[in-house]
């Protein structure tokens, strides 16, 4: 791969895409970011990426020195350059160069850079088998401190549990809300199957909006199933027929097991299987062309 790693208008080779120590994203994480999948040179839901990073960069006060077009644009050319067929982009905009200081009025410009890379998802093991999930003690950041719809540079929260889950020997982790509430897990959002119901905690509760998630609810009501976005306790989960997590990176992926509870029968079930089927489908159709 050369030349591939886009910076404020310009191409880098990997080696060469650096940004300044200066940076408020280094500094402070300042800044907001997307990570989306291309499948066969088609950028998977772009609109919707963009329109979230633009959310996030606006609630922060962060101004996106591009249009929603010219950034589209920027993102369909890195791909191109590239020369990867199938890969995941992590788009990002920083409050850009200032000078020490949380002020980011010190800041004149917001930096952009996107990154294309290949894949890593979990291993093929998990897909077939399901994943084993652990609650850990840190919470989910409460809406009026960090709300975790924002996609910031600012992830220590979703790090730490993630510390937690892999110190405790498990791949991911549920983070519960302030209030106990389940949220979400450190990079998926959660969903759960109970009495041919669908179920996902609600935003409000501490979850990223994510893509993946609102893809998963459209393909089910597309299949009349009856989704609702509902307050979730742990009991829900471990009393729950079906399980699984959605995300960019992970796609969908069935969940066996939660705080050593078997979930329904422990693998992937009849729901989760539909979906990903439909999940699958939609990926190789849809998508903004590169070529
Ligand atoms: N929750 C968190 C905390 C995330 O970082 C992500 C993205 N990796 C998700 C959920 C899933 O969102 P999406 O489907 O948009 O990737």
């Amino acid at each position: 791969m050369s030349a591939s790693i886009y910076i404020d208008g310009k191409y880098f080779e990997p080696a060469n895409a650096t940004v300044s120590v200066f940076d408020h994203g280094f500094l402070y994480g300042d800044g907001v970011f997307e990570g989306i999948r291309f499948y066969n040179k088609r950028i998977f839901k772009l609109n919707e990426h963009i329109q979230r990073l633009f959310n996030s960069a606006k609630v922060i006060m962060l101004e996106v020195p591009l249009t929603a077009d010219a950034l589209s644009a920027a993102v369909v050319t890195t791909v191109k350059n590239s020369g990867l067929a199938d890969g995941y982009i992590r788009l990002i905009v920083s409050r850009g160069t200032g000078d020490l200081g949380l002020d980011p009025r010190k800041c004149k410009k917001a930096s952009i850079v996107i990154i294309p890379s290949e894949l890593k998802m979990y291993p093929k093991e998990l897909y077939d088998n399901g994943i084993s999930l652990i609650t850990v003690p840190t919470r989910r950041n409460i809406n009026e401190s960090l709300n975790p719809r924002i996609k910031s540079l600012n992830y220590l929260n979703n790090i730490l549990a993630k510390i937690e889950a892999v110190q405790l020997g498990y791949e991911e982790a549920i983070l519960l809300n302030h209030d106990g509430y389940v949220a979400e897990c450190t990079g998926d959002n959660i969903f759960y199957v109970t009495g041919g119901v669908l179920y996902t905690p609600a935003s409000h509760y501490g979850a990223l909006k994510g893509i993946t998630r609102d893809v998963i609810i459209d393909l089910a009501k597309e299949q009349h199933i009856t989704v609702v976005e509902a307050a979730t306790t742990r009991y829900d989960l471990y009393t729950a027929d079906e399980c699984f997590l959605t995300g960019t990176g992970a796609e969908v992926i069935p969940v066996a097991k939660i705080d050593a509870r078997v979930i329904g029968t422990g693998g992937p079930g009849g729901m989760t299987r539909k979906l990903i089927d439909a999940f699958k489908k939609l990926v190789a159709r849809e998508g903004v062309a590169v070529a």
